[in-house]
């Protein structure tokens, strides 16, 4: 069997008109004699709803519930395509996760799937079916109802494309492909024709919302070649494929900017063995992730300021724990939420000499300060002001030639 995995984003599917644009994608591929299997997000817009509602009846919504109600979204869209395919006189049908099932593991909000039955689904593709799967969704070994993550559906899609070995997976979205930065905040951003799994899981991870990064991740474990395109335009999109198969003359390949990211300091704590430990612990039993770290130590008074960032929806609980924590002193604590990581990431800069200097001399130039620093073999990442973020980005982007 010819398998195709087609994948369909929130605003692909966030009005009927859409639904009927995306039901004819669908068949324009049966009739090249692909079983389609369809992987649907919710409409635009629900998934974020639903996360509402849950917040206004607890800010402490049990976790397996916020499952069970933010699942909901994709169970409408599913049966929407599916009923228009039906409309047009093909086979289809919605299926929930619980009904293949999809398996998955790890804690409620964040599960990973860990194996999809293949049966019921061969046989309604062997019967010349199209099944019209949930996306974001899984269940537990409890039979509960899970979720991905945010932007989980590309997990679910790749996945799919995984357990049913499929030729392609297509995920669709509202841009036309991976782009040298998000072509909506920055409008020079070039699309990229290929790009490989590591570049995507950088720029994924550092907030190009494309793409899920556990997607890539995945992806790449299972050698799923993906083609990222749009819904909307017939036009050829990115291939997210092996280093191998990437050819490029530049260094940097793309630029990202966050914008939910929150920086702490906690100035005077005791320059000794075991306080940085002390510091993070809690946070890392409450699933808190830190992610860029900088300590200033001063020779005086063997005091040093410890610097962080986590992300801003994480703040309240974060200062909490630091301010409960009876193992660590410390001077004052100091909050700033108007920070953004920006990014360059690419494989050329391996091999390249002084990116770091072009990255922070193009910056300068430009009066940006840089707050922390943090670095990986194939990124650079810099906390700026918020107000700055395009001006960065838009320096970035000319210093590393991505203009043309
Ligand atoms: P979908 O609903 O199809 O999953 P998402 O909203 O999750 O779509 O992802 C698509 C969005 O990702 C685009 O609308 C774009 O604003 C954003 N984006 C961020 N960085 C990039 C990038 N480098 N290339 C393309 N799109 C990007
Ligand atoms: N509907 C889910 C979300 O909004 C999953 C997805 O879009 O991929 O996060
Ligand atoms: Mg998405």
């Amino acid at each position: 069997m010819k398998i195709v995995v087609l994948k369909f984003g929130g605003t692909s599917v966030g009005t009927i008109d859409r639904i009927k644009k995306v039901a004819n994608i669908i068949t324009s591929y049966v009739k090249k004699r692909f079983k389609v299997i369809v992987v649907s997000s919710a409409m635009s817009g629900t998934t974020n709803d639903l996360i509402k509602k849950s917040k206004h009846i607890s800010n402490n919504f049990n976790s397996s519930e916020y499952d069970v109600l933010v699942s909901v979204g994709e169970q409408i869209s599913c049966s929407l395509i599916a009923g228009r395919l039906n409309h047009m006189g093909y086979k289809a049908r919605s299926w929930m996760s619980w009904q293949i099932p999809i398996l998955t593991e790890g804690k409620h909000t964040s599960s990973r799937i860990s194996k999809i039955n293949k049966k019921k689904i061969l046989d309604y593709l062997k019967n010349g079916g199209i099944p019209v799967i949930t996306g974001f969704q899984g269940i537990n070994n409890l039979s509960r109802i899970t979720t991905l993550g945010r932007g989980g559906s590309d997990a679910s899609a790749i996945m799919c494309a995984k357990f049913f070995n499929a030729k392609k997976c297509v995920i669709f979205t509202d841009v036309e492909g991976v782009y040298t930065t998000d072509p909506n905040n920055f409008k020079n951003a070039k699309k990229i024709k290929v790009i490989s799994y590591e570049e995507m899981l950088e720029m994924a991870s550092l907030g190009a919302k494309v793409m899920q990064p556990h997607s890539i991740q995945d992806a790449r474990l299972s050698r799923i070649e993906i083609d990222v395109k749009s819904s909307f335009v017939n036009r050829k999109g990115t291939l997210i494929t092996k280093k191998k198969n990437v050819f490029r003359n530049r260094t940097i390949t793309g630029l990202t900017s966050t914008k939910n990211d929150a920086k702490l300091t906690l100035v005077g704590v005791k320059d000794k063995p075991g306080v940085a430990a002390s510091v993070f612990k809690p946070l890392y039993q409450s699933y808190i992730n830190v992610d860029m770290v900088v300590q200033t130590s001063s020779s005086k008074n063997r005091e040093t300021d410890i610097t962080f960032t986590i992300k801003a929806d994480d703040l309240l609980k974060t200062t909490k724990l630091i301010k409960k924590n009876k193992k660590i002193k410390y001077r004052d604590l100091i909050v700033n939420k108007n920070v953004s990581k920006v990014s360059i990431i690419g494989v050329g800069m391996v091999t390249t000499p002084g990116v770091t200097y072009r990255m922070f001399k193009a910056l300068a130039n430009k009066g940006i300060n840089i707050l922390v620093i943090s670095t990986s073999e194939i990124k650079i990442s810099v906390l700026i002001n918020k107000k700055n973020i395009k001006k960065a980005l838009s320096v970035l982007h000319k210093e590393f030639r991505l203009n043309s």
